[in-house]
């Protein structure tokens, strides 16, 4: 039996439960496709059922608040994906009238859409025989065909998605796709991958020259980047009720567009004498009254470390000298506004 067929029976008997398999419908494999990038299933799951409840098609998408979206897609990170996701809907309304296109030329034209996601997308709702090649595929391809070379460049890529092209059934493109991710994601993990059993062993090379462990091979890993982010709750008290201040991020950097608290970032997290200082650099008519400092977190993202404290200071005096980005909200409609998970972590665990 070839190795597709081989892939095909495995995946007819061990292929995950997943409820966006259940249909067709481009608008919502397209959904999955893009909230599952970089998320781990269980998680990306309840996003996906709270976003296909929310929207009952890409227009409904196309024309809901951007800060709706944000708000709906808090706790996923990589926000530009969120952004991206509510450009092509409107791209959609705009340019194809409303009708998700299903080939993968045009597929391909949507913002956010790349070479994966508009295979994936083609493959199971257009039958269009194109490889859909994630991090799954790469690592099954190249343990199967014991590629030595670096996985994460482009070339690699080409030689993957050629084999896979080689591989793939034109009878059913969308289930040898599938077929191809779940077993990469259940059986050819990246550690302790179940090669005894296997339904692909006889075929695979990594296992005949005891290459298993060391494939796929990956250089230029990026360093990580530390970072100390000090963030400012300024609390005011006017008549019965609490403010703070925050302020939309829109510099290129992680968390574009998303709120958060004014922000000293530093060398490293700042004591209690530097941050009066910074304090009055920033709002020099501000008299602070008492100042708390919350326990450290420390933030993972995929190129930066994060490590962050939150500094609580009571405002005596309503400053009349703020910067002109800060919005002054009463503290009870911060969930209003789509902020990062650092910080509602921070909110939910020892603010609120
Ligand atoms: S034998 Fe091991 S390395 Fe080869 S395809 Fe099967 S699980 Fe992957």
């Amino acid at each position: 039996m070839s190795i597709t067929k081989k892939l095909i029976t495995w995946y007819s008997k061990n292929k995950r439960d997943l409820p966006w398999r259940e249909t067709t419908d481009p608008f919502k494999i397209w959904l999955s496709e893009i909230i599952m990038q970089q998320t781990r299933i269980e998680q990306g799951t309840s996003y996906y059922l709270k976003f296909v409840d929310e929207f009952a098609s890409v227009e409904e998408l196309a024309i809901a608040p951007e800060d709706k979206i944000m708000r709906m897609w808090q706790g996923l990170g990589y926000y530009s994906r969120a952004r991206n996701l509510h450009a092509a809907a409107r791209q959609i309304k705009n340019q194809y009238e409303g009708q998700f296109p299903v080939s993968y030329k045009e597929l391909i034209k949507l913002k956010g859409v790349g070479d994966y996601t508009a295979a994936a997308i083609a493959s199971i709702t257009n039958n269009e025989a194109v490889p859909a090649v994630d991090g799954n595929v790469k690592r099954v391809i190249a343990r199967l065909f014991d590629i030595r070379d670096d996985i994460s460049t482009a070339k690699t890529y080409n030689t993957i998605k050629n084999i896979s092209a080689q591989l793939i059934t034109k009878d059913d493109p969308g289930t040898f796709n599938q077929a191809l991710m779940d077993f990469g994601a259940l059986r050819c993990t990246p550690k302790n991958p179940k090669c005894t059993d296997c339904p692909l062993s006889e075929h695979c090379l990594a296992m005949q020259s005891g290459m298993v462990q060391e494939l796929p091979v990956k250089y230029n890993r990026t360093k990580k980047k530390y970072r100390y982010f000090n963030f400012l709750i300024l609390e005011l008290k006017n008549g019965k009720q609490d403010f703070f201040y925050i302020l939309q991020r829109t510099e290129k950097d992680i968390w574009n567009r998303l709120f958060q608290f004014p922000l000293i970032e530093s060398e490293q997290l700042l004591k209690e004498n530097a941050l009066i200082k910074e304090l009055s650099k920033r709002i020099p008519d501000a008299e602070a009254g008492e100042l708390t400092i919350s326990r450290q977190y420390k933030h993972l993202l995929s190129h930066q470390i994060i490590f962050a404290q939150f500094i609580r200071i009571r405002l005596k005096n309503e400053p009349q000298k703020i910067p002109s980005q800060w919005i002054k909200i009463p503290k009870h409609k911060i969930v209003d506004y789509g902020i990062p998970r650092l910080i509602d972590q921070y909110l939910k665990t020892e603010y609120f």
